[in-house]
């Protein structure tokens, strides 16, 4: 017979206790289940409280931004521990994606029909989106991918939207065609055409905008996709393309929203939001089985995308533009170095400072002053620097810790007192 204790675990096993009966305690006790909470002291690994140093590494002081190469964001406190609720048991994966894609449309207020997934960043929103294109629910074809043999082949794509994620389109085994006009679209649309392809931060770019695009695509009932991954904030964008009509489109979950790094949102059609998944993991022998998302960053994606409606976004606007202020009023009272305050209209929407110095002033460029800053410890990574003319230094405050606006305040002003000529 069970005791009650055993009793107790065993439904626990089985789920029949709600987190109510279950209450905090029997998953705080250590080492009464090994599946609980850790709360003991952490020994080896992480005994220091930072694992980057231990690992022998130089953390970052990020005034970049939201780059993949530097880990994205820092998740919130609040996704992480409902993350760690969700470690603690098994759920079909399947039957999870499509609940969260229920409760992600519910947030979003999406129009009648359409759903959401989970992926692995926004990278494999746009893989298994196309997958889901191409192949429907026929599992020969999701088994035969990327051999498009007998499939649509084509995606269409103007040359102003030209991205390195074209990549995870031609993965798919399709053909990127190219285009500038309308007249080049209309050419270009056969029957081998799968879809058509646009890149939000291109629009200003391109000579087919964001509306038009839509109407061409359904006109000649081809889906359209937009790869929206880092326009977030507004918020408002989450839903606004999806009403617009757009049938899929794709967002990072680890850039502005702060989600677990390595998450992504498909937005779109149900239908199209089934095939996809039915592309990717958990499914067996599919082009997108290496493009795996856990359940914990499931559920942190979900619970990230709850804190992140409710977040005050004016107020985050005012701390950044204080935490820039500091940087910003600190090095203009060098000669030499003039300030501009700048918003990206579209993708990475906020506030950005860029700090130009005067060539003849330094006997240092952007460039090197960037990299001397990385060289220290901790290291400083901002912008700008080659990519910008090497005359100028960019910064953001999206990922910025507090106190952290100081030490680059001072750092920097340092460095180019050093170089003034
Ligand atoms: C960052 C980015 C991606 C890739 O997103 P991940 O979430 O890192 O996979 C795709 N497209 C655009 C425009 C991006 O900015």
């Amino acid at each position: 017979m069970l005791d009650k204790m055993n009793r107790r675990r065993f439904l626990n096993a089985l789920g029949v206790l709600s987190a109510a009966t279950v209450g905090r305690r029997a998953w705080a006790v250590p080492g009464s289940d090994k599946h609980s909470s850790w709360s003991g002291k952490i020994k080896g690994l992480g005994e220091s409280g930072n694992v980057y140093e231990e690992l022998g590494l130089t953390t970052v002081i990020n005034g970049q931004g939201t780059m993949t190469y530097l880990g994205g964001s820092l998740m919130r406190p609040e996704a992480e521990a409902v993350m760690k609720l969700a470690s603690l048991h098994f759920v079909n994966i399947n039957d999870l994606e499509a609940a969260a894609g229920k409760r992600i449309a519910a947030m979003l207020k999406l129009p009648q029909g359409y759903s959401a997934l989970v992926t692995s960043g926004a990278a494999s929103a746009i893989q298994n989106g196309y997958s889901g294109i191409l192949t429907g629910s026929n599992e020969t074809h999701i088994k035969q991918l990327p051999d498009v043999t007998g499939l649509k082949s084509e995606v269409i794509v103007q040359k102003a939207h030209r991205s390195p994620w074209n990549h995870q389109i031609r993965a798919t085994g399709v053909k990127i065609v190219e285009v500038e006009t309308v007249a080049d679209v209309q050419n270009a649309i056969s029957e081998r055409t799968a879809a058509m392809h646009f890149l939000n931060l291109a629009d200003p770019d391109g000579q087919i905008k964001r509306e038009e695009w839509l109407k061409l695509a359904h006109a000649a009932n081809l889906p359209a996709f937009i790869d929206a991954a880092a326009d977030t904030p507004p918020k408002s964008h989450l839903w606004d393309y999806a009403n617009m009509g757009y049938d899929l489109i794709s967002f990072s979950g680890g850039k502005a929203m702060r989600g677990p790094q390595c998450t992504g949102l498909l937005i779109g059609r149900e239908e199209m939001i089934g095939n996809a998944l039915l592309n990717m993991s958990p499914n067996e022998d599919t082009l997108g089985r290496p493009t795996k998302v856990g359940k914990e960053e499931i559920v942190g994606m979900l619970k990230t995308l709850e804190l992140y409606l409710a977040e005050d976004q004016e107020a985050l606007t005012k701390q950044q533009w204080r935490q820039l202020d500091t940087i910003a009023n600190a090095v203009s009272k060098i000669a030499g170095v003039t300030i501009a305050r700048h918003v990206p209209k579209i993708a990475n929407n906020f506030p950005t400072i860029q700090i130009h110095l005067d060539p003849s002033k330094f006997s240092i460029d952007a460039g090197q002053v960037n990299r001397q800053l990385a060289s220290m410890k901790p290291s400083i990574v901002l912008g700008g620097g080659e990519h910008h003319g090497n005359s100028t230094i960019q910064i953001t405050a999206i990922v910025l810790r507090p106190g952290q606006d100081r030490v680059i305040a001072d750092a920097l002003s340092t460095v180019l007192r050093q170089h003034r000529v």
